[in-house]
């Protein structure tokens, strides 16, 4: 080897500290200098003018969305450090990089791997040790969780109200077209027995071809791989209803869009959420999550036919119903490792994240199997039609905007036709009672009703037959829980209980062209 290979900033300090932005970027360089077939592109410019990099390592002569697309290779996708203060998953996305210039070189010439490894660089540079307190390591701090906005990255994938999220939304997902998406967190909720928790998409409007390859076998196989190679446990994410009494049940978090494993479901393509557990030490946890990093590669290289054979057809798919209300619901009953806990009013040790628990309670460091619930998955409470196409009236700048970044495929009318529309008539419209995200969120109750209407040139067409159907949807059907009527896009433009948005139920020739701006 000409150079040495170089340290993370959790290695060199003996895992007291994480990378800064700087030290991220020296050690792309330092591996840049080691194997010229690596390329580095930027992604997005955060609100205080960080350049994100996304850093590629594939076969020699893959150094761009088109030449990977002719390879047939499939694309992998790791981000870490989407919320600033988990931070191992940045120092594991530098290791696994490092191995795919050395040890794990072997792997580019079945895949590509494309690295992001530090998401939410304004946040990560608020690095102290006042931020999350309960977190276990490392002792010279970590970054906050929002960006330079105040914004959450991970409630920002629909709306895309920060620069950050709408550039790894055009230039990672739309640009590159990962089969895998893989976003890594830690988890700071229950006291449980698994060094690593992890989650497929939630939404069940995602493909069920893609959740249930994940659930049979891909997550099945990562797991055992873990158990087998590594010694360590790992299950789906959840937390205990209550810690005290495990067997009320554990329970996952939501099936909302919002959140990027949800998210990448609806764009019909393969997702593993990354949560490392934040009790055990800052070092334990880089491991669990760099050992997980490598099954995952290991399980994708394995599977990659018939996963890109999933994704295609998902693409191509008439959807006729999708859900626009879900609910939590029983998956299976199972054993779940528990760390047993006991009431203590003496000490004050809660997390945030313990659902009815009280938050005086002691742990007792002693791990048992509990058989109990697993509410691991949602279903659709109410439904509604996928029509033809939905219309949209042209002065929704912002809602066309926010859908073209989305890389949904957008037209606009030609000429005014004539047309069998549906309007939609709002009954009831209630906002949240607590701003979220600097919103008040609106939920739209109402109903569908015909009409023949002369829908003027310069109205744009969003027809369901495209590869984002689903994703488009979401974003458009009213009563959509984190669609842009959620989202406030359409509030100024709802006349007299009337929707700006309509909808075509059947196939029907229209004068439209394809439109790359508003
Ligand atoms: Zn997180």
């Amino acid at each position: 080897m000409a150079q040495e290979l170089p340290k993370t900033t959790a290695e060199s300090s003996n895992y007291r500290a994480t990378s800064r932005y700087s030290d991220v970027i020296d050690f792309i360089s330092a591996i840049q200098r080691i194997d010229p077939g690596i390329r580095v592109e930027t992604f997005a410019t955060t609100n205080e003018g960080r350049a994100l990099p996304l850093v590629i390592a594939g076969p020699p002569g893959v150094v761009d969305p088109r030449t990977a697309q002719a390879s047939g290779l499939p694309i992998v996708f790791i981000m870490a450090n989407i919320h600033a203060g988990e931070v191992e998953g940045k120092e594991a996305a530098q290791m696994v990089l490092r191995d795919l210039v050395s040890s794990s070189r072997k792997l580019r010439e079945r895949m590509i791997v494309l690295i992001a490894p530090i998401y939410n660089a304004d946040g990560n540079e608020q690095i102290s040790t006042e931020h999350r307190k309960t977190q276990n390591g490392p002792p010279e701090g970590v970054g906050v969780r929002e960006n330079a906005q105040g914004l959450d990255l991970n409630r920002d994938y629909m709306k895309l109200e920060s620069p950050e999220a709408r550039g790894l939304i055009a230039n990672v997902l739309n640009r590159w077209d990962p089969l895998m998406t893989v976003d890594l967190h830690t988890t700071n909720g229950s006291f449980h027995g698994y060094q690593l928790t992890y989650a497929p998409p939630l939404n069940p409007n995602a493909p069920s071809d893609i959740i249930d390859f994940e659930r049979d076998t891909l997550l099945p196989q990562i797991r055992s791989a873990m158990r087998e190679n590594h010694h360590k446990e790992t299950y789906y994410y959840g937390n205990f209803l209550n810690q005290l009494t495990p067997e009320k049940g554990w329970y996952t978090f939501d099936s909302r869009p919002r959140f990027g494993n949800n998210y990448v479901g609806l764009r019909n393509r393969f997702t593993i959420l990354s949560e490392a557990y934040s009790y055990i030490d800052f070092r334990a946890r880089v491991d669990v999550t760099y050992e997980f990093l490598h099954e995952i590669l290991n399980a994708v290289d394995k599977h990659s036919r018939k996963m890109m054979r999933i994704a295609a057809r998902a693409d191509r798919a008439k959807l006729k119903k999708q859900g626009v209300r879900f609910e939590i619901k029983p998956w299976k009953e199972t054993e779940i490792l528990w760390e047993k806990c006991v009431p203590d009013d003496g000490a004050n040790l809660g997390p945030e994240n313990l659902g009815e628990t009280p938050h005086h309670l002691r742990r007792t460091g002693k791990i048992v199997p509990v058989k109990m619930v697993d509410y691991g998955v949602f279903a659709a409470t109410e439904k509604d039609d996928v029509p033809y196409a939905f219309l949209v009236d042209a002065g929704a700048h912002d809602a066309i905007a926010n859908l073209l970044t989305h890389g949904i495929i957008v037209e606009k009318l030609t000429r005014e036709t004539p047309l069998d529309v549906e309007q939609f008539v709002v009954k009831e419209a209630s906002r949240s009672e607590h701003a979220f995200q600097k919103h008040d969120e609106l939920t739209l109750s109402g109903k569908w009703k015909g009409r023949r209407e002369s829908v003027p040139a310069g109205t744009y067409v969003v027809r369901m037959d495209q590869p984002l159907a689903r994703l488009a949807f979401y974003l458009l059907d009213p009563r959509s829980d984190d669609g842009l009527f959620d989202w406030n896009y359409f509030d100024s433009m709802i006349e007299e209980s009337i929707a700006p948005v309509q909808r075509i139920d059947k196939s029907v020739p229209l004068d439209a062209t394809i439109v790359s701006k508003p």
